[in-house]
């Protein structure tokens, strides 16, 4: 058979729908996933934020954290067994100051300045109820009823991607609960309903599924099918990209005795506390509802500027 050989021109990168919305949201910042928020898209996230605070549970405890956190604190979570390749460790010029100008001077001269940085005790918050529970474990046994907190923190992960929905500095809330099994549990199925009820208010289409956390390596592997085994996982999955699977917008999470056990946080009996966690991640559902309602807020449907008071 005689075939003909044809130069075929390399096909232009695949045009992720999201990208038509970059400059309604987003200005780059030289980073992948690390972007300026335009007014239009903050606003967004602030309304986004004043309707998640409407839905909280009385007796909840409200903390903001920084954007770091402690070294020694997340190392006894275990982050490094579970998501080595996502943490960002903070790291500095230390020394005398001869030390450090040295070191700064390497730069103009086309060096290495960064050869020099010492690791800090610091590193970037990768989810916000981490530092949560060291701070309730300090206060000694957890008292009957249990705890409930309200945590918001600027989050990192070394994730870098050209798709918008996925950042590598992003927002998360978090409502956190702290007792009993049933009280968790409980807590988790409430707020599976509350959650959907709020997607329906935002006029988003969405999905709750069983899911798994991505974590590292093989051993990685054994963790997460465990995890889908126990259904400690669910998340809100938002179709950004037409039938696609979605992206996730909030986490259902039951940790277990897990933080429990890490952190000596017991009830009276000295039974280790469980806890579990609703996560929204604000940018995800910001950028979801300019992908779903258009680029233009003043055009969203009025239902939705509604419950956003938009
Ligand atoms: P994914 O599977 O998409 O990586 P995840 O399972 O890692 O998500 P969680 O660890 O449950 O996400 O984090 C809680 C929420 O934070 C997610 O539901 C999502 O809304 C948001 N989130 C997580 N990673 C990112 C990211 N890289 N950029 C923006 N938002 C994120
Ligand atoms: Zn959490
Ligand atoms: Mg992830």
């Amino acid at each position: 058979m005689n075939m003909k050989v044809m130069d075929v021109p390399a096909a232009p990168p695949a045009q992720d729908p999201l990208d038509a919305l970059f400059d309604a949201m987003f200005r780059p910042m030289n980073a992948q996933g690390v972007y300026a928020r335009t007014g239009a898209y903050e606003s967004v996230v602030e309304a986004l934020a004043a309707l998640i605070s409407s839905k909280r549970d009385a007796e909840t405890e409200v903390f903001r954290f920084p954007p770091v956190m402690s070294r020694a604190h997340l190392e006894r979570h275990g982050y490094l067994k579970s998501f080595p390749n996502l943490l960002g460790c903070v790291s500095c010029l230390e020394g005398s100051e001869a030390e450090i100008r040295a070191a700064a001077d390497l730069h103009a001269v086309g060096g290495d300045w960064t050869a020099e940085l010492e690791t800090a005790d610091l590193v970037l918050t990768p989810a916000a109820c981490y530092p949560v529970y060291p701070i309730a474990a300090a206060r000694g046994p957890v008292p009957a009823g249990g705890y409930r907190f309200d945590v918001a923190c600027d989050c990192f992960r070394r994730e870098p991607s050209s798709h918008l929905d996925r950042l590598q500095s992003f927002r998360m809330r978090e409502y956190v609960r702290i007792g009993t099994p049933d009280e968790v549990r409980d807590f988790r199925e409430r707020w599976i309903i509350r959650a959907t009820a709020l997607a329906d208010e935002l006029g988003l289409p969405y999905r709750i599924e069983q899911a798994s956390d991505p974590f590292f390596g093989r051993v990685g592997q054994i963790m997460a099918f465990s995890q889908l085994e126990q259904s400690l996982k669910f998340e809100l999955l938002v179709p950004l990209r037409g039938e696609a699977a979605g992206t996730a917008c909030m986490s259902f999470n039951y940790h277990r005795e897990h933080f429990g056990t890490t952190w000596n946080l017991r009830d009276a009996d000295g039974e280790p506390a469980h806890t579990g966690c609703v996560a929204f991640g604000m940018d995800r559902l910001a950028v979801a509802l300019f992908a779903t309602h258009g680029r233009d807020v003043a055009d969203w449907p009025q239902t939705v500027r509604a419950a956003l008071r938009l």
